[in-house]
Order: structure tokens, then sequence, then C-alpha cells
């Protein structure tokens, strides 16, 4: 593998992408990697991990009021969760375009949940939503040392550089 040391001096811009439980028991895993893999995003990071209640209140605490908090929380931690770091131009809000909108009925179709999901509990998938909840959320999921800088062959057909 080729290490890529001027990738992170570059700030390159990542986000943090989770299957969620439901996505990943729906065997939904590759379908979904597949769509952020062939827009040309670099994989950086990737574990299965079951997080704690605990954990997962800590990932959603910014939705700490809200009365689906508990039941969101207690999913989450219910079973597997895929959790990945993407890398690319833009990643952050196009991710959140390949993803759709929270509630799958409004999702456009061609988007991961307005194809794959139903309902808002159940939309298989989470992707942090702006710069700084991607660094918290990287940060919170990933040890430094779990992030892997390497130069990808198809980046120079990518951006043309
Ligand atoms: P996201 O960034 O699109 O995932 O949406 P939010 O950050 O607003 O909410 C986080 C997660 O909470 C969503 O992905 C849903 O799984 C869940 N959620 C959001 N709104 C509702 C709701 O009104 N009811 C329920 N049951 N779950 C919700
Ligand atoms: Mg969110």
């Amino acid at each position: 593998m080729l290490q890529d040391p001027s990738a992170e001096a570059a700030e390159l811009e990542r986000t943090f992408i989770a299957i969620k439980p439901d996505g990943v028991q729906r065997g939904l895993i590759s379908e979904i990697v597949s769509r952020f893999e062939r827009k040309g995003y670099k994989l950086v990071a990737i574990k299965l991990v079951v997080p704690s209640k605990q954990f997962a209140e800590q990932h959603y605490e910014d939705l700490k009021e809200r009365p689906f908090f508990n039941g969101l929380c207690e999913f989450l931690s219910s079973g597997p969760v895929l959790a990945m770091v993407w890398e690319g131009q833009g990643v952050i809000k196009y991710g959140r375009k390949l993803i759709g909108a929270t509630d799958p009925q409004n999702s456009e179709p061609g988007t991961i949940r307005g194809d794959l999901a139903i309902i808002v509990g159940r939309n298989i998938i989470h992707g942090s939503d702006g710069p700084e909840t991607a660094k918290n959320e990287i940060n919170l999921w990933f040890k430094p040392e779990e992030l892997v800088n390497y130069a990808h062959n198809s980046e120079k057909w990518l951006y043309g550089k």
C-alpha cells in the first residue's frame, strides 16, 4: 500500500458514515458501501461494532431533548453497526445527498433512504451533517491510528491531477 503523508496536511475532507443495525441486518452493507465507492470517495476507516447505549447517547447528544431520543439510542445499540470514514472533495455535503432526507417518505428515489427504507425510525444509515460534526463523530468512533492514509490509484482520474 502506498502511504500518502500529504493526506493529513492537505486536510482532505472526511465524513463519518454508519450503517445502522437495520441496514446491517437487512443485508445492505455491500449495496451502501458500493454507492460511496462507485461515486469515487475513498474509504479510510471501517469497522463493525455494537455500540453501548451510553455511546449511542453520546453520538446523538444533540437530539437528547427529542421524544424519540431514548428509542433511537436503544436501537443504535441493539446490534452491529458498520462505522466508516469516507474521504473526498465535498464528501460531507454530497454524502448527505446520497443518503437522502431523514424521513424515507421524503427521500428522493435514487437516494439510499429513498431506495432502501420506509420509516424514519428505521432509515438504515447515518451521515455527518457538517464539518464540525464530521470531525467530532470521526473522533468519537475512531482512534487516529484506525484512519488509513493512502493514495488511491483513481485519484488522478477523479480529480484530473
Ligand atoms: P439525520 O441526520 O438525517 O440522520 O437526522 P437527525 O440527525 O435529525 O436524526 C437522527 C436520527 O433520529 C434519524 O436518522 C432518525 O433515525 C431518527 N429520527 C429523526 N427524527 C425522528 C422522528 O421524528 N421520529 C423517530 N422515531 N425517529 C427520528
Ligand atoms: Mg443528524
